[in-house]
């Protein structure tokens, strides 16, 4: 379970009215019962519930059950796409493992708002359920030309371009984090987007096989090639 609280031995936690109702009526435990508590900080830690309320109530930590784990520093940068597709994206990034999650507002971006507190806790609600023990930041919509303007130069950006389905590109090979992928939205990137991101240094352009992929898949596919061959 995730908490926003410091966790140390004997150290009292307060669970929230959700969490309360999800361990006592859902799960039906109460005072006396074990639970697994992280806080992206402190590694995993074993818990006794001491208070069982309607509104809430209060885990005290016991042992450490893991140290704390950080997925490697890869970003995912996507242009938001329809509602169930983008919780989709930010459950598939917290399960392959980012640091961060940034929804980017690119020229044929569909939507122009996001729901940043709803992302954010669909990301804690899928780090729980894979046992992640880190929840990546998800920021507010971040519009694409900004973002490359203060691009850090050390970071290399993984440009998914669809323009490169069917070529053969190797060009994940050895691309070690600090890095970020990057997709698109429905419609694609504009020229002017792609004109701009092949001029940079830190671009990579990435070519995710043969077909067009939508941009959930997409994003998955990346996310998976780079952890297969350079995640740690
Ligand atoms: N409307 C665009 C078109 O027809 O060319 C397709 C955009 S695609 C649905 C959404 C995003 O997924 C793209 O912007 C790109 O980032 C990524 N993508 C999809 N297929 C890809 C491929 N084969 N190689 C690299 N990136 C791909």
């Amino acid at each position: 379970l995730f908490v926003d609280h410091p966790l140390g031995a004997g150290q009292p936690v307060p669970l929230t009215r959700e969490q309360a109702h999800y361990l006592f009526s859902v799960m039906r435990l109460g005072a006396g019962a074990e639970i697994l508590l992280f806080n992206g900080q402190d590694g995993e830690w074993r818990a006794e519930i001491s208070e069982a309320g309607k509104r809430g109530g209060e885990a005290v930590c016991a042992e450490r059950t893991r140290a704390q784990e950080m997925p490697p520093d890869l970003w995912l940068l996507f242009a938001p796409i329809k509602k169930a597709r983008t919780d989709f994206i930010v459950e598939k990034a917290v399960e392959l493992g980012v640091r961060r999650i940034v929804p980017v507002q690119t020229r044929f971006t569909n939507s122009e708002r996001i729901r940043q507190d709803r992302l954010q806790a669909h990301a804690v609600e899928a780090a729980e359920q894979c046992g992640a023990c880190f929840v990546p930041e998800v920021t507010e919509l971040a519009r694409l030309d900004r973002l490359l303007d203060g691009w850090p130069a050390e970071r290399a950006l993984l440009f998914c371009d669809e323009a490169e389905a069917g070529s053969r590109s190797s060009a994940l090979a050895g691309v070690l984090a600090p890095a970020a992928v990057l997709i698109g939205p429905e419609g694609g990137f504009s020229e002017p987007e792609r004109a701009r991101l092949g001029a940079m240094d830190q671009t990579r352009v990435i070519a995710l096989g043969p077909r067009i992929l939508r941009a959930d898949t997409a994003a998955v596919a990346a996310l998976t090639l780079w952890q297969a061959t350079n995640g740690d």
